[in-house]
């Protein structure tokens, strides 16, 4: 518990979030360098997240399994591409019980090589498809620029894997999960995100195809929120997936594989935070409520605290904290609740008690614009209501800045200046040589290519050849 102000989102973003992220109790730094512990009230947000995902996955028919965290390092090089881009972070098991192993043993980045194995083992007939799995898990990949939630050496995610009998149904399965990651984004973190294509050059390490929801942080970064990956027969032909057809034919399947991490949470931060510190939305936030009782001696504290037990009885169906804390004043108490993001807050005091009514302040209007009073008999519909309303706004505004930040530069040399200041939206004809020019000259990567986009012609903002599909550009965390 500090009252050391944070420095401002304009004066240093990045010390803002790191600051914040400690002094909200969301995560703190392991012993091991670029690890990180996250304390509770970072895994209350990420366990709001993992629930409102899980519901999405078994209601598009994926069931829930448990693959081993040691995978053995054979299995890696059987997919080119796959151990290609893995093997500069992969870390290493070389020794067990003492004993040097006769095969090392890869801490799992990424589980397709495991999941293809047993898949190989499981599937016989076009009875057996689909198979729609997915883990819930951490995984290791050795980064060496770390940063809390947004990349460290092991992070928790869920890995889905699928195998399909044609290339259309896994190429249907690769586009339905990342629809489930927009609904998710935009409906639960209130996060507006661009869904699209990677290039070629961005894509995962054995894909044939990777698409991804991208975001647009506070500071105009983009962040890839989540991804979606259609596999082909990559890994089916790497590790012998194969399954009898209707006609009794030996066919490989086709896979995909999609994630989700606790990056997530780093775009929650990011998207909605001011310089108070976090604003969360209501449908994730681990208090969806704060309750501050409010009085100045014995005899107001009589009046107010049987008002405040009957009030969060009657708000049972919520997530709330009732600070009940003496030594703090009330007014610390709105400034650390502020800081921590907590959506609405209920003050009550001897005033409100004689009038029968309660004082609201949403944490997404700071000031007085956003204080109001309740009537008592009207508070739960006047929570639900408002944690609505703040559902919504957020979401509006993070959109108003999102649409306010992406430019259609019209020219190379107004591209480089837009990207100092947010995303370009340009035609680009696709040539790799084109992509890696603007990422040398100004840091900024194709982020996707959106599946939304009026179809048309256009010349290539960098190179001036003829264009068929525009693409984002950002500078990404
Ligand atoms: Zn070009």
């Amino acid at each position: 518990m500090t009252e050391d102000k944070l420095p401002t989102r304009a004066e240093n973003f990045a010390e803002w979030y790191n600051q914040l992220v400690l002094k909200a109790e969301l995560a703190d730094y392991a012993p091991v360098r670029g690890c990180m512990v996250v304390r509770p009230y970072g895994w209350a947000l990420w366990e709001n997240m993992t629930a409102a995902l899980d519901r999405r996955f078994k209601a598009t028919g994926h069931v829930n399994a448990a693959f081993p965290l040691l995978i053995p390092m054979s299995f890696f090089e059987k997919e080119k591409a796959h151990v290609e881009g893995f093997s500069p972070e992969l870390a290493v098991v070389t020794i067990g019980g003492g004993e040097k192993l006769e095969e090392p043993l890869v801490v799992r980045p990424t589980s397709e090589t495991i999941i293809g194995t047993m898949y190989s083992k499981w599937i016989k007939s076009y009875r057996d498809l689909p198979m729609l799995i997915n883990q819930w898990g951490s995984v290791v990949r050795w980064e060496m620029r770390t940063k809390l939630f947004l990349r460290t050496l092991e992070f928790y995610w869920q890995e889905g894997h699928t195998a399909h009998a044609t290339h259309d149904e896994g190429q249907e399965e690769t586009l339905r999960m990342l629809d489930v990651y927009t609904d998710f984004a935009v409906e639960d973190g209130a996060i507006p995100v661009v869904k699209g294509r990677k290039s070629q050059a961005e894509k995962f390490a054995g894909a044939d195809n990777s698409y991804s929801i991208e975001a647009m942080m506070g500071d105009t970064k983009a962040l890839q929120a989540g991804t979606s990956h259609n596999l082909g027969q990559n890994f089916a032909r790497a590790f012998d997936i194969k399954y009898l057809d209707k006609n009794n034919l030996l066919q490989h399947v086709w896979t995909t594989s999609w994630g989700l991490s606790t990056r997530f949470v780093g775009a929650v931060i990011m998207t909605h935070g001011d310089d108070q510190g976090l604003v969360l939305p209501p449908k994730l936030a681990p208090y969806q409520i704060v309750i501050i009782p409010i009085y100045k001696n014995d005899t107001e504290k009589a009046l107010v605290m049987p008002v405040v037990s009957q009030v969060e009885q009657e708000l049972n169906s919520f997530r709330l904290k009732r600070d009940n804390r003496e030594e703090v004043t009330p007014g610390f108490k709105f400034n650390d609740w502020e800081m921590r993001g907590v959506p609405l807050r209920i003050e009550i005091g001897p005033k409100d008690v004689q009038k029968g009514s309660l004082a609201f302040a949403r944490r997404d209007i700071s000031g007085k614009a956003g204080k109001s009073f309740v009537k008592h008999d009207q508070l739960e519909a006047q929570v639900a209501e408002t944690l609505q309303s703040i559902q919504a706004s957020m979401f509006e505004r993070a959109l108003a800045f999102r649409r306010s930040h992406t430019f259609e530069p019209m020219d190379y040399n107004e591209l480089k200046a837009v990207l100092e200041n947010g995303w370009a939206f340009s035609w680009w004809c696709g040539d790799p040589e084109c992509e890696t020019k603007v990422k040398e000259e100004t840091k900024a990567t194709t982020r996707c290519i959106p599946l939304e986009q009026e179809p048309g012609k256009g010349t290539c903002i960098v190179c001036g050849k003829p264009a068929t599909e525009r693409v984002i550009f950002g500078k990404a965390y």
